[in-house]
């Protein structure tokens, strides 16, 4: 591996069954990445794969105004069910890699009226930081390179695509829109290419 080292691993029971925790060293940035595993993915021609982005509002303090959460925890659920699979969850990818501070200022600028992108832009930030080499890395650690992706996300399959991963399927993630969050899906799915069944039509 280029950027990762891998440091460690062990069991984690969960609410939606037993998964293993890899953690990864970034080389680059300092943080620790994770692979959460399912069975023998190996051996998984084209296992089930959920590249996640840290969102620390929505996956640990449920925050509704974002669907993250729920949906780490249905691919979660989705893997386990499917028997194998992935989650990587990428630590450096907060408010689409712009940072807690930078994401909680986008809030608030949110807050009097514009939508995901356009208080991006108004902070002078860019509307998607993130890259994805370090999910490339963990999945190369695992030798796989064919995957089904759990995603409602095009430019993320395209992504891991431009970095020699193949994409069998891509496979949604379909939460339910609250009042929070609809403003915030349709911004997605009007101006950053998500595939949000619900909102089409
Ligand atoms: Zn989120």
């Amino acid at each position: 591996m280029q950027f990762l080292t891998h440091n460690a691993s062990a069991r984690l029971p969960t609410q939606y069954g037993d998964f293993d925790l890899h953690v990864f060293h970034d080389n680059r940035t300092n943080v620790e990445h994770i692979a959460l595993t399912c069975g023998d993915i190996m051996r998984s021609p084209q296992p089930l794969v959920r590249v996640h982005s840290e969102c620390l509002t929505g996956d640990v303090f449920a925050s509704t105004r974002c669907d993250c959460g729920e949906q780490l925890h249905h691919a979660q659920q989705l893997i386990q069910e499917h028997g194998h699979g992935l989650v990587l969850y990428l630590k450096n990818h907060e408010g689409r890699g712009i940072g807690l501070s930078n994401k909680m200022r986008a809030y608030a600028l949110q807050d009097q009226g514009l939508d995901t992108v356009e208080a991006n832009e108004a902070l002078g930030l860019p509307v998607d930081g993130r890259s994805y080499e370090a999910a490339a890395e963990m999945l190369a650690f695992f030798e796989i390179n064919t995957v089904r992706l759990l995603t409602n996300n095009s430019a993320k399959r395209s992504a891991l695509e431009t970095l020699g991963i193949t994409v069998h399927q891509q496979v949604p993630l379909l939460t339910q829109p609250t009042a929070e969050n609809l403003k915030y899906l349709q911004t997605k799915s009007a101006k950053l290419g998500h595939i949000i069944p619900d909102l089409m039509g």
